[in-house]
């Protein structure tokens, strides 16, 4: 593996290997990483010739209060994953060179006419979405990859990236490979790792109560705000803050009245000091 960390650099060996037609997938993650993110670049090498991988931690999604300094940052631990996995690249930038002019440049959706970063975890976070989506932009720029791999755990994002690769015309397909979870259904997520025992048996409640509704809605049950009701008071007892429990449409992420065909439901909750995101896709019958 080839590891870099000049943007430029990268992009230019990234450009030589598209002009001998090589495939590119590319996986950009924050590091600390888990069998979530294998799966990200393994789906990525069996469809293209060369799998790239970025580790930046993005200041500019964190919220002031949030865990920017202590996000964890193992970097030998991580390196020798990515060998294991046999990922070809991994860009390694610091934030002085992702951003030349420091935050003189933003992307972002216009929250006016489209309400999807304001919402869910954007209702929670403001601002964060823009520094996804700004740091997705140069990111992607830098890569310029065929294929983009993202995960479902984090379904809003997904959507999010949906929308400025259409804007700005990237050309490049993103792929939403899903949810990794543990044992006990709980995500895998770099944030696990702060949760005490206590914490991490609580930790369980979203995946359940996530999965109980969903069994409710399939054996046909249709009283969305009921059951949805029902799920937050229950859920809202086991976590420490609940932030929301809803049901959405996959593809706008407006919110739902009443149960339709495709959905997914997204929760958010704190447990002790970590916040907890997690969602299902359902396809009723
Ligand atoms: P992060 O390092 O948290 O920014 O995540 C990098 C990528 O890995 C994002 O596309 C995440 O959605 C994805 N990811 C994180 N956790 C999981 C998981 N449990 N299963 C699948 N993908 C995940």
């Amino acid at each position: 593996m080839r590891i870099i960390t000049n943007p430029q650099v990268f992009q230019k060996t990234m450009e030589a290997l598209r002009e001998k037609g090589k495939q590119i997938g590319f996986v950009p993650t924050m590091g600390a990483l888990h069998h979530g993110h294998l799966e990200l670049m393994r789906r990525s090498k069996q469809e293209n010739d060369v799998t790239a991988v970025s580790i930046f931690v993005n200041p500019t999604q964190f919220g002031p209060k949030e865990d920017f300094r202590r996000y964890p940052r193992p970097a030998a631990r991580d390196q020798k994953l990515l060998i294991q996995a046999e990922v070809d690249f991994l860009l390694m930038p610091s934030v002085a060179a992702m951003y030349p002019a420091g935050t003189a440049l933003f992307v972002d959706l216009n929250s006016e006419q489209d309400g999807l970063t304001q919402r869910y975890c954007g209702q929670t976070r403001p601002g964060h979405f823009r520094g996804v989506l700004t740091v997705c932009a140069k990111l992607f720029n830098i890569a310029r990859p065929h294929r983009v791999y993202m995960g479902a755990k984090d379904y809003q994002q997904t959507v999010v990236i949906d929308r400025l690769i259409r804007e700005l015309h990237l050309g490049i397909k993103m792929v939403r490979v899903p949810t990794v979870r543990e044992s006990d259904g709980l995500a895998l997520s770099s944030r696990n790792i702060y949760l005490s025992p206590a914490d991490r048996r609580r930790a369980r409640a979203l995946s359940q109560t996530l999965q109980e509704l969903q069994g409710e809605l399939q054996r046909g049950k249709r009283n969305l705000k009921a059951l949805l009701q029902d799920a937050r008071r229950k859920l809202a007892h086991s976590v420490d803050k609940l932030d929301y429990l809803e049901a959405a449409d996959p593809v706008t992420l407006e919110p739902l009245a009443k149960p339709q065909k495709h959905m997914v439901l997204l929760t958010a909750c704190t447990v002790g000091k970590t916040r907890l995101i997690d969602n299902v896709i359902i396809n009723l019958p």
